[in-house]
């Protein structure tokens, strides 16, 4: 298998939120789900002749390309999603990182801290567990995904005019957003290093297009380590294993909440919703065995007997500090 890091670049604005309302489709996602990716790329190597019928069947059977959650880049830095040792003064602004001494604790055996007032001004604090955070000047921060939101119009077929009480909101990422993501594709999967992608909803009207730029990654962090940042949703079990990968965890740090796990394309039905950690959290586990661009782009599970992507998507302490380009 190949690891890849991907750059996603968006040419029309996405819509790609995680909640649906009576109004239509409201509240961007922060990040896009390591699962609307991996249709996105399925779909674009089928336009382009590189799979068959029965290759997207086999994918969706057994799956081999593995994604994980895709972030944003922000002023051409990666964003990763803070842990729940992430926060910020709601006086001075300043943020507040404890996630080191929560890895030095949780080795110990200890129960780490969590961040409560602001050590320069005793400010409350607000955590940024699971949002996406960058560094400039050495320093974490916040970024928020510009979107802009929108109306349109219900148009009844029969009558070819608008609907009275027809109308979808929606929120926009707007054009110009650029994620990264890793991506792991078997070897047997020609993988091209440019692909024209298309994600969330509204395709056909031209939302959600993008350019994909693919680059291996040959340097594999050691995953000896036993303290995790999660990258992707995490499913909150005691042992995960696909294929001939084992991971056996023992703690995580993190708030579940209901995650509907979308469209079941073998069994044509949607999939059931199920308790997953955000992305964020931290996670105590050892690696019984297996290959590291799986553990890296995040182990499928089978839930009800059908596989779900996009999810546990493991990085190191020292790995994600690296990827914000935090040193010490
Ligand atoms: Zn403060």
């Amino acid at each position: 298998m190949t690891l890849y890091e991907a750059r996603l670049l968006l040419k029309s604005p996405a819509i790609v939120t995680v909640r649906k309302t009576e109004r239509g489709y409201v509240k961007p996602s922060s990040f896009i789900p390591g699962s609307t990716l991996r249709g996105a790329i399925l779909t674009a190597l089928y336009r382009a002749g590189s799979m068959k019928e029965q290759d997207l069947e086999a994918e969706a059977r057994s799956p081999k390309l593995l994604t994980s959650a895709a972030f944003p880049v922000a002023e051409g830095r990666r964003t990763l999603p803070a842990t729940p040792f992430i926060a910020s003064c709601k006086l001075c602004g300043a943020t507040l990182d404890l996630t080191r001494n929560a890895v030095e604790a949780l080795q110990a055996g200890r129960d780490p801290e969590f961040p409560l007032l602001c050590p320069k001004d005793g400010g409350p604090l607000e955590s940024l567990y699971s949002r996406p955070v960058y560094a400039r000047d050495g320093r974490l921060r916040p970024f928020r995904l510009k979107t802009f939101r929108a109306t349109s119009v219900g148009i009844s077929k029969e009558r070819g005019s608008a609907v009275k009480g027809l109308l979808f909101d929606y929120e926009a990422i707007t054009d110009g957003a650029e994620f990264w993501a890793w991506i792991v594709s078997p070897n047997d999967m020609q993988m091209p290093s440019r692909l024209e992608v298309a994600v969330g909803r509204g395709q056909s009207r031209g939302f959600g297009w993008g350019e994909l730029n693919l680059r291996p990654v040959s340097q594999m962090p050691n995953l000896q380590k036993k303290v995790f940042v999660a990258l992707s949703p995490f499913t909150p079990w005691k042992e995960i294993a696909w294929e001939s990968n084992n991971l056996k965890v023992s703690k995580i740090l993190g708030r579940k909440s209901k995650v509907q796990l979308g469209w079941d394309m073998v069994k044509k039905g949607l999939r059931p919703s199920v308790k997953l950690s955000k992305p964020g959290s931290m996670v105590v586990a050892e690696l019984l065995h297996g290959e590291p661009p799986a553990f890296i782009a995040g182990l499928p599970v089978q839930v009800n007997e059908s596989w779900v992507v996009g999810l546990n998507s493991l990085l190191t302490v020292d790995e994600y500090y690296r990827l914000m380009e935090v040193t010490g």
